[in-house]
């Protein structure tokens, strides 16, 4: 081995490799939660993986720096404070956030929500950050399961596209998804995004109904309901920086 093709392997992070019994053919992914992963269907010659690590290796760098270049942002944003308003960028809601220190026995905080100023009123041992944060949290869950359900409702009989459950998720790094049954899950995240980025990410997870890919076709079909497609992907990739730090911290 030459000196150049060693730091050329260096450059690369160590992977893992996860047996997949729905793959039909070797992908890669890469993600805060898992780092570098090689899916391989069953039965899958594993020798031929370094060689195709290889050949994506540019597709991995590239990847790699966008999650780098995340997480420094992410650092950045003094995750550890608790915040005072939620915007919720895709309803039109920018919510007060307020804390009262109220005596109580019990760990939990209670929130209270007035809808006609848009503020939220943390009552308890708001002194305990992450207590605050889990319930701050689970009523963004909630107010999500709502408003995305309600939305993706709308857009299905829009464009006629039907789906089976839709279920609301936490995820670091996914907006959505649509598994072979036609389920789709959303990132409850999405409430923080501005509302045509929203609606992009739900017409693209119907879409995946009929194309389970990103083919011609699938973007065809995607294009068919939505010109600006392409400038509305790549809003969505910058919009990890919209998301609050708080929550993943
Ligand atoms: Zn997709």
């Amino acid at each position: 081995m030459t000196s150049s093709s060693k730091s050329m392997t260096a450059e690369l992070p160590s992977y893992t490799i996860r047996v997949s019994d729905r793959a039909k053919c070797v992908r890669l992914s890469i993600s805060i939660e898992s780092g570098l992963e090689v899916v391989i269907p069953a039965n899958y010659d594993r020798h031929k993986i370094p060689e195709i690590v290889q050949k994506k290796r540019d597709w991995i760098i590239r990847n790699q720096l966008k999650l780098d270049q995340r997480e420094a942002f992410f650092q950045s944003q003094a995750p550890h404070e608790l915040p005072d308003r939620l915007n919720l960028q895709s309803l039109g809601e920018e919510w007060k956030v307020e804390y009262e220190q109220v005596e109580t026995k019990l760990r939990g905080i209670i929130i209270k929500e007035e809808q006609s100023s848009f503020r939220l009123i943390l009552k308890g041992n708001i002194a305990d950050i992450e207590v605050c944060k889990f319930f701050l949290k689970q009523w963004l869950m909630q107010r999500a399961e709502v408003q995305l359900s309600k939305w993706l409702r709308k857009v299905s009989n829009r464009v006629k596209l039907p789906y089976g459950n839709v279920a609301v998720r936490s995820q670091k790094t996914l907006w959505g998804s649509c598994s072979r049954d036609r389920n789709i899950s959303l990132n409850y995240k999405l409430l923080f995004l501005e509302a045509d980025v929203v609606e992009y990410v739900l017409l693209h997870e119907l879409c995946h109904t009929v194309h389970m890919n990103h083919s011609d076709k699938f973007w065809n079909l995607v294009r068919k309901f939505e010109k600006n497609y392409k400038i509305l992907d790549k809003s969505l990739n910058r919009s990890w920086q919209i998301v609050p730090a708080w929550l993943d911290f």
